[in-house]
């Protein structure tokens, strides 16, 4: 999640507390409430090969369902479960979800990959290869199917750590995403380091390819240096036909944003994957 000050965080505690029956709970149990309660759920945003124009992953994104505020944004209570450590245990439930919907996915004849965005307190866990598996296990997935996205400035700020836990996890045989790739820090040595399969460009740089000179030079850079190092290249937060063909031109493997689709539900991505289908089936 994007940078929140800790004022904006006592503002979002405080606006919660103040319109529940349950004043008298600390802000924490008020988010384990949530998550006995069924208030979280999962949308899907799905991703498109560009060269044959499939859709070849969903990204799976966290909601909240709250009484009183209506849905509440992942960048908005994400930093507050970090702050408690209660991320572990909403990251996991994010990580069972998302399995059983893809497992039910499949049965149903979808076959896609999943994205999950990953907490650093929650990768940090020595038990999180143990964790993760066990749900891929259960829903009788192959790691292969998941791609787990850690964004760039939560994997290089304690990059040893980083390594050997991605390692770990590149064992098992999970794809690796490098989540909003441009808006941190990243030095080329632990970009070799560290086993990667897809770079993702933040959506700051795509959103503004089209209007800014100075955005094309950064996204072209960014991509010659995902395909110079063998990594698939995925831009976010595409809006436009312009930025899609721009990124096109630059032969960016796939897109994600609002171009293509919002997030969506679970029932509305098969209907979804249906149409475009049979879009690209029928003859021009
Ligand atoms: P992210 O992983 O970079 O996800 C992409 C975000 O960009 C999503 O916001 C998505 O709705 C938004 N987006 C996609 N396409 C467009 C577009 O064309 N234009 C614009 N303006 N926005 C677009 P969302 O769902 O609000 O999530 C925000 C962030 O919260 C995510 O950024 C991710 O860092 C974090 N997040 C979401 N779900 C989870 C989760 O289950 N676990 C963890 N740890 N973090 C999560
Ligand atoms: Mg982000
Ligand atoms: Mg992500
Ligand atoms: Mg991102």
């Amino acid at each position: 999640a994007r940078s929140q000050t800790g004022q904006q965080r006592l503002l979002l505690k405080q606006e919660i507390l103040g319109h529940t029956d349950s004043g008298a709970l600390s802000f924490e149990a008020h988010l384990q409430q949530a998550l006995q309660r069924d208030e979280f759920f999962l949308v899907y945003q799905p991703q498109q090969h560009l060269a044959d124009g499939h859709i070849s992953a969903v990204e799976a994104l966290l909601r909240w369902r709250h009484a009183s505020r209506g849905v509440v944004s992942p960048a908005e209570f994400i930093p507050l479960l970090e702050e408690s450590g209660q991320i572990v245990d909403v990251g996991d439930w994010v990580i069972g979800e998302a399995c059983r919907q893809l497992a039910e996915w499949q049965r149903a004849g979808l076959h896609l990959r999943m994205s999950i965005n990953l907490s650093a307190v929650q990768f940090n866990q020595p038990d999180f290869p143990q964790r993760i598996m066990a749900h891929v296990t259960a829903n009788r997935l192959l790691p292969k199917q998941l791609e787990l996205e850690i964004t760039e400035s939560a994997a290089m700020s304690h990059p040893e750590q980083t390594l050997k836990m991605l390692l770990e996890l590149k064992d098992l045989g999970f794809s690796i995403a490098i989540d909003d790739f441009g808006t941190g820090h990243s030095t080329y040595h632990y970009l070799l380091r560290f086993p990667i399969d897809t770079l993702k460009i933040d959506r700051s740089f795509t959103n503004s390819v089209t209007e800014e000179r100075s955005c094309r030079t950064i996204v072209r850079s960014l991509t010659t240096l995902s395909q110079g190092l063998g990594f698939k290249t995925i831009a976010e937060g595409v809006e436009t036909q312009r930025q899609r063909d721009y990124l096109e031109a630059l032969d960016v493997d796939e897109i994600q944003g609002f171009w293509l689709a919002k997030p969506m539900t679970a029932d509305r991505l098969s209907a979804f994957v249906a149409a475009v289908g049979r879009r690209l089936s029928q003859p021009r």
